[in-house]
C-alpha cells in the first residue's frame, strides 16, 4: 500500500574495487548551479550555529556557511559585507539567508544583493509555496544572475516546481533535523535518504539534473554524508555537528529555529496558533570546527575510495555503487560494542 522510505541508518552501500589510496578522492563539488565549493560540507542558517565566526572558518577550510536572518537588517548587512571582503579570493565566502512574504525579507533581500555576492537562499519551512515564487521573481528582478538557492522540500514535486521557478539549487529535508519536531507535531516528512534521491531523480527526469542538491538535517558522521552523496546530494547542511564548537554563533546551546525557545529569544513569534516545531538543548563543549570538518572530509574520502570513487560528482547516483537495507540485527553490528 505505501512505499518504503529510508533514512541514512536504514542502509549501507555495498564495498566497490577500493581506489589506489584513501587520499585521492578529490571532494570538489556544485553547490548550486554557478558555485563550487571545496568540500561537500556546509553549516546551517540557525542562530546558534552561523554567524560571522563560523562562515569564516567555513570558508577557509573550503565548504561555506548559510548565514542565519535572526537580526536587524543592517547588522545583517555589515556581516555579509565584511564576509565578502576579507575572503575575496574564494568564490563563495558566505550564503546569507532571507525569509518569505514581508516587506522586512523583501528590504533583506534587496540589502544584501546590493552588496554583490554571488549567492542568496531562500529559506522556509516548506518551499512548496507560492510565497517562495514571489520571492524568486523579486530577487531576479533585483538581480537576474545571483544563484538562488530554496529550501526547504521533500519530494519530486516540490523540486521541479521550484526548479520550473529557475532555482540554483534546492535544499532537501522535511523533519530530518536533530532538534526538529515537525513530523511528530504535523505528521509531515519523509524519511531523509529516500527524501534526497526523490528529489534528484525527480530533477533528472525533467530535465534538471544540473541543479544541485543539498541534503539537509540528520547528518551523524562522515558515513551519513557518504550515503547523502551517493543517494543524490551535492553537498549537506549540518548544524548538530557544528554545535557546540568555539566558532559556533553560541558555543553553549543549540535550538531549532521553530522553537518556542527561539521564538521568545529572537522575539519572532507569529502567535499561539503557530505550532512549535523544534526543542532546545545544551551543548558540551565540541571542540573546533576546523576539527570538525577536518575529520569529515577524511571519513568521506575513506568512504569514497570504498566506493571507487575519485570525485563525488561518480558517486551521486553511481550505478557502480549498491546498497542494502540493514535489519535491526544490521544496525546493532553497525554500532560499536563492548
Ligand atoms: P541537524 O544538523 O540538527 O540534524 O539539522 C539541522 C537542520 O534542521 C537545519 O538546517 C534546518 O533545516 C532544520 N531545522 C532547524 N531548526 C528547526 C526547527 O525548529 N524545526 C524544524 N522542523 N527543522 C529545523
Amino acid at each position: 500500500m505505501f512505499m518504503h522510505a529510508y533514512t541514512y541508518d536504514d542502509i549501507l552501500l555495498l564495498p566497490n574495487k577500493s581506489l589506489h589510496s584513501r587520499k585521492d578522492p578529490k571532494l570538489e563539488t556544485k553547490l548550486s548551479r554557478n558555485i563550487h565549493i571545496d568540500i561537500p560540507i556546509t553549516s546551517a542558517n540557525m542562530d546558534t550555529i552561523t554567524g560571522f565566526e563560523l562562515a569564516k572558518t567555513m570558508s577557509k577550510m573550503g565548504g561555506v556557511g548559510f548565514l542565519h536572518r535572526n537580526m536587524e537588517i543592517g547588522e545583517n548587512v555589515k556581516i555579509v559585507k565584511r564576509c565578502l571582503n576579507e575572503w575575496e579570493s574564494y568564490w563563495c565566502p558566505v550564503v546569507p539567508t532571507v525569509g518569505v512574504s514581508s516587506l522586512q525579507e523583501m528590504e533583506r533581500a534587496e540589502s544584501i544583493i546590493q552588496l554583490g555576492g554571488p549567492v542568496i537562499c531562500i529559506d522556509i519551512a516548506n518551499a512548496y509555496s507560492d510565497r517562495v515564487v514571489n520571492m524568486i521573481n523579486f530577487i531576479r528582478s533585483k538581480n537576474a544572475y545571483i544563484d538562488i538557492v530554496v529550501g526547504n522540500v521533500a519530494t519530486a514535486s516540490a523540486a521541479v516546481f521550484l526548479a520550473k521557478h529557475g532555482v540554483d539549487a534546492i535544499k532537501v529535508g522535511i523533519g530530518p533535523g536533530s532538534v526538529c519536531t515537525t513530523r511528530r507535531m504535523t505528521g509531515f516528512g519523509v524519511p531523509q535518504l529516500t527524501a534526497v534521491r526523490m528529489v534528484k531523480m525527480g530533477l533528472m527526469d525533467s530535465k534538471y539534473s544540473s541543479i544541485p542538491v543539498i541534503a539537509d538535517g540528520g547528518i551523524k558522521s562522515s558515513g551519513d554524508i557518504v550515503k547523502a552523496l551517493w543517494a543524490g546530494a551535492s553537498s549537506i547542511m549540518t548544524g548538530k555537528l557544528f554545535a557546540g564548537c568555539k566558532e559556533a554563533n553560541d558555543p553553549t546551546s543549540y535550538r531549532g529555529m521553530a522553537s518556542s525557545n527561539a521564538r521568545e529569544v529572537l522575539k519572532t513569534d507569529s502567535g499561539d496558533s503557530v505550532a512549535e516545531e523544534g526543542i532546545a538543548i545544551e551543548v558540551e563543549d565540541a571542540g573546533s570546527a576546523e576539527d570538525v570538518i577536518t575529520e569529515l572530509c577524511n571519513g568521506i574520502r575513506s568512504g569514497m575510495s570504498y566506493a571507487g570513487c575519485n570525485f563525488i560528482s561518480e558517486l551521486t547516483l553511481s550505478k557502480e555503487v549498491g546498497a542494502v537495507v540493514q535489519t535491526q540485527n544490521g544496525i546493532i553490528e553497525s554500532g560499536t560494542r563492548k
